[in-house]
């Protein structure tokens, strides 16, 4: 951790972080003004629970994103003319309170699905290791990116939930016969949508993410491989971003794609989930990324390690996040349904999600309708 041990000569501003307990460490991206011109600090020099500035905003910040270990990121914007910007003043030591919510706990169910035909010894528990090693891993990146979400695979022997099929005799007449599930797809629509098959036939918890383990997946690259994983969003890359509201059933009509699926090959590697869970939570593949394979984003390879603030913050913050819509978590925490104040700004006003590019050099202005730091904007170095 880096504090500065300078006294606060300057007389910068500071931030009062609240939480339940104590924080180890935190990091703010302030977005204000000097004398009329924009500028912006960031900030990670936590000391006795307030976060030190060295600029003199000399009026209230419009914005002020907030990060800590265990908590999910926050944001903080006073209303102009409210109580808290009269009591500013241009010269010193304002403080201004952030809360942190506490970290999110999340259900998640996993189904390994099994042939008689296929299924050779020690396939089962082969199959439960990598669940819980792909679970350990997810829940390892974001502890250590600050994201403030952790997986709750509620270890028991149904779960995850191993269910046995057989090819040459389907579950229900109804449907295609299981073998289908040999090839995984989930923009196979020809009669039954497979999706819907694996929810009928296999499982589902509608309020739940669910994992399915098969034996071949149509993965995000389009190929079909037991190394591939998929989440079956619709059309993510077109849509993911937009924060047009999900309507969740517990079966969806056909034609209908559904976040809360994510399927995996038997072969993924353990860092796949966290990427299907980042499409789950509304991330998309970035143009960004593509030179940076360690990115949890990045769409090849098996070296993904990190997420960005500007991804954390997403993840927690786009109303199409399962976050919000099956998890009911959001940046207003007790009652989200209800949630009238966020920073004193009816919940009503804010954009439905982050902009996919938001600029680096976003001016204060801009920022004021939309809410989000940049996607690639990082208040830690990577892995850090
Ligand atoms: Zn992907």
């Amino acid at each position: 951790m880096a504090f500065s041990l300078m006294a606060n000569a300057g007389g910068g501003d500071k931030v009062r972080v609240h939480a339940n307990g104590n924080l180890e460490e935190a990091g703010i991206e302030v977005y204000g003004t000097i004398k009329g011109t924009p500028d912006r600090e960031e900030s990670i020099r936590l000391f006795k629970n307030e976060l030190r500035l060295t600029k003199n905003f000399t009026g209230p910040p419009v914005r002020i994103f907030g990060f800590a270990k265990h908590h999910p990121p926050t944001l903080y914007q006073p209303i102009q003319g409210n109580s808290q910007s009269k009591k500013w003043t241009p010269r010193a030591d304002d403080i201004l309170p952030i809360t942190f919510l506490e970290e999110y706990l999340i259900p998640i169910k996993i189904w390994i699905v099994i042939f008689t035909e296929i299924e050779r010894p020690g396939d089962v528990e082969f199959l439960k290791k990598k669940a819980i090693d792909a679970v350990g891993n997810t829940n390892e990146i974001w502890e250590r990116e600050r994201q403030g979400i952790a997986l709750d695979l509620m270890w028991s022997p149904s779960n995850p939930e191993v269910k046995t099929l057989s090819m040459g005799d389907p579950a229900n007449v109804d449907f295609p016969a299981n073998k289908e599930f040999l090839k995984f797809d989930c923009n196979n629509f020809s009669t039954n949508s497979q999706v819907r098959h694996l929810q009928k036939v296999v499982g589902f918890e509608k309020d739940m993410i669910n994992v399915y383990y098969m034996l071949k997946v149509r993965g995000d690259g389009n190929d079909m491989s037991a190394t591939s994983g998929v989440n079956c969003d619709r059309q993510k890359d077109s849509h993911a971003e937009r924060g047009e509201n999900i309507k969740i059933d517990d079966i969806l009509p056909e034609n209908v794609h559904d976040k809360r699926i994510i399927a995996l090959g038997v072969k993924t590697d353990p860092n796949l989930l966290i990427h299907e869970l980042g499409h789950a939570f509304g991330l998309v593949h970035h143009p960004r990324w593509k030179d940076e394979p360690q990115n949890v984003m990045y769409n090849k390879g098996s070296a993904r390690k990190y997420l960005t603030e500007g991804q954390t913050f997403r993840q927690v913050r786009n109303a199409h996040s399962m976050l919000q819509v099956v998890y009911k978590k959001t940046l207003c925490p007790e009652n989200p349904a209800q949630c009238l104040t966020m920073g004193e700004h009816p919940v009503s006003e804010f954009p439905k999600a982050c902009p996919v590019f938001t600029k680096e050099d976003t001016t204060t202005d801009e920022l004021s309708k939309i809410n989000c730091p940049p996607i690639d904007y990082r208040l830690w170095d990577d892995g850090e």
